[in-house]
């Protein structure tokens, strides 16, 4: 007769526990349906990236003077600036500007340190590709303005 007791008080806390267990986590289920969702449908919804956000570089070419801090001061040497010397009026002559954004690591120094200003981070963030080579952007990809 005093096992059958202690069976059923044994049976009676673990049936309190588990309703209790169920009631907390119900709680937090409630509670989080009346808070507003921090998730977005991406790619249908996107967030806006904040004011500092280093994102893909735009670049302005009729400002660039093909003085190469940019390379001098990216940790990786990366930007590509390909110039020839104008014999007339005895300056550089900018023919190309590339930088690959597979090897890029965002840091903006180049940016920084740009003393014409034709260099600035965007907000754009969608550089996923199929193809490594095609994050190599030349003048024209980097002269775009980000959607
Ligand atoms: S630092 Fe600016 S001006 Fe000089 S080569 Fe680089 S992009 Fe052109
Ligand atoms: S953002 Fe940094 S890593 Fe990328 S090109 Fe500029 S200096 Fe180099």
């Amino acid at each position: 007769m005093f096992g059958f007791l202690k069976q059923v008080g044994d049976y009676s806390r673990e049936a309190a526990a588990a309703a209790r267990g169920i009631t907390q986590g119900l709680a937090v289920t409630f509670d989080h349906m009346r808070r507003r969702p921090v998730t977005v449908q991406y790619p249908y919804e996107k967030l806006i990236p904040s004011e500092r956000y280093r994102g893909r570089i735009h670049f302005e070419f009729d400002k660039c003077i093909a003085c190469e801090v940019c390379v001098r001061v990216c940790p990786i040497n990366l930007p590509v600036v390909d110039w020839v010397m104008n014999k007339e009026t005895r300056k550089k002559q900018l023919k190309n500007y590339s930088i690959d954004f597979g090897v890029c690591i965002f840091c903006g120094n180049c940016v920084e340190y740009c003393p014409t200003n034709c260099l600035s981070m965007t907000e754009e963030y969608e550089l996923a590709a199929f193809d490594r080579h095609s994050l190599n952007f030349d003048n024209v990809a980097l002269g775009r303005l980000p959607t």
